[in-house]
């Protein structure tokens, strides 16, 4: 059996905000044409990626049980005892469909699109090739401080992830035949579609997906994931998400009112109450959906992971269940400084304390949900950052927040956290 094999290759195709393609989220390889070039929506039809030598080439490499080099992080994760994304779903029909070429006589059935990179928001742990809104508030703020927009260009990764094109727009869909195609093509062949963006949701392309498929008569029989900041609904959802096989909203919340508006600046937490009751009072009617919160959990919010987490199952009134979830608690990593390992140690133990005593709130959830929980204690027990590294992040964390707070000028870090401040200012005062 081909340890290389990945079925994703032969059902799924992933369109990234640049307009580009790939074999699915877990790559940052591109689909390459003939001449090296990947492949751009703009100028490609779908079939003819689908079937391209380089998908040919991987398809072929795959049932060989060759190395491929994109997989990488897949063959890392699962080297070191980790599931990984790779799915050896239907393995045997598909490679007894395949030609002797490589190609496949049918189109991918599932698709990731995102939508561009236009935002409406500017996520401390996002960057300007999900949301254009961050680089242009950065180049905004360099304009009075052109050393300060230096130094994050200099720092980027550990204060913004990729800080090299600030400027840059991603908005191929706003070409009427592109937006077109695409949506011809997800009505005839796509069954499970995963949008997401920048923020779909603000796009009205992204809606003509659903007035196409409903004119179409294709909604039944699709599953739609919809990954969104909430702050923003379209009202005719109401009768095209009953019409779909199931519909999810990701829902991308990471603290309670004014701490997840501070993450995800410039949001209202009341507006995203009242569009999650929304999608709730959709639920009630039609059981065909889900909404899954989907927490970002770094520093600026590790200490309100208890709270949040009740508040959510209290959303989901008691209990999760086939119409309300959590997808892992997931641990950010980038930017560096919001790593919450970055902390100093008197307040990650701290935390871990107070989380560790309302362990018992949740005793009434699966498995699942208290290994994540766990693991995020016994992670802040432990010291995994070296003195010197700590100390440049936690400088860098105060530099960069405290600029963009008084850029803001709303509320502050200092204020909406402040023992996270009397620690950082101790440990920066003593080291
Ligand atoms: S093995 Fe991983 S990286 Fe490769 S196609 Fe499958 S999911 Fe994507």
């Amino acid at each position: 059996m081909s340890k290389s094999f990945c079925s994703l290759v032969w059902n799924h195709q992933y369109v990234h905000t640049n307009g580009s393609f790939k074999y699915c989220c877990a790559t940052n390889d591109k689909i390459l044409d003939k001449k090296g070039i990947p492949f751009h929506i703009n100028n490609s039809s779908f079939d003819s990626v689908w079937n391209s030598d380089h998908m040919k080439n991987t398809r072929l490499e795959m049932i060989k049980g060759k190395t491929i080099p994109a997989c990488v992080k897949c063959n890392e994760q699962e080297e070191q005892g980790y599931k990984s994304m790779r799915s050896v779903d239907n393995k045997e029909d598909y490679i007894r469909e395949t030609n002797a070429d490589g190609s496949v006589n049918h189109s991918p059935h599932s698709a990731e699109i995102h939508f561009g990179n236009l935002c409406n928001l500017k996520c401390k742990m996002c960057s300007q090739n999900y949301s254009n809104q961050i680089g242009k508030e950065l180049l905004e703020m360099g304009k009075d401080d052109p050393e300060w927009l230096n130094w994050v260009m200099k720092q980027s990764g550990n204060v913004n992830n990729w800080t090299n094109n600030l400027s840059v727009e991603y908005k191929w869909f706003k070409n009427p035949k592109i937006a077109h195609k695409l949506v011809e093509w997800i009505s005839k062949n796509v069954t499970e579609l995963s949008i997401l963006g920048g923020e779909p949701t603000i796009i009205p392309e992204f809606w003509k997906i659903f007035e196409h498929c409903e004119q179409k008569g294709t909604l039944t029989g699709k599953e739609v994931t919809i990954v969104t900041n909430l702050t923003n609904i379209n009202p005719r959802v109401k009768t095209w998400l009953p019409k779909l096989e199931n519909w999810t909203i990701w829902a991308s919340i990471d603290g309670i009112g004014e701490r997840t508006e501070y993450i995800r600046y410039p949001s209202n937490w009341n507006k995203i109450v009242e569009n999650l009751n929304f999608y709730k009072s959709i639920l009630k009617e039609k059981s065909n959906g889900k909404i899954v919160f989907s927490p970002a959990i770094s520093i600026l919010n590790i200490d309100q992971l208890d709270d949040l987490l009740l508040w959510q199952l209290e959303f989901a009134e008691g209990k999760f269940n086939n119409n309300y979830n959590l997808s892992w608690m997931a641990q950010v990593w980038y930017p560096k400084m919001l790593n919450y390992d970055v902390a100093p140690n008197d307040y990650r133990l701290k935390i871990a304390e107070k989380l560790e005593k309302n362990k018992h709130k949740f005793d009434d959830t699966d498995e699942e949900f208290k290994n994540y929980y766990n693991s995020h204690i016994t992670n802040l027990q432990q010291d995994k950052i070296e003195a010197k590294e700590r100390k440049h992040l936690l400088e860098s964390f105060v530099k960069y927040n405290d600029q963009q707070d008084r850029f803001r000028g709303k509320t502050t870090w200092r204020k909406l956290i402040p023992e996270l401040e009397q620690s950082i200012t101790k440990y920066l005062s003593q080291s």
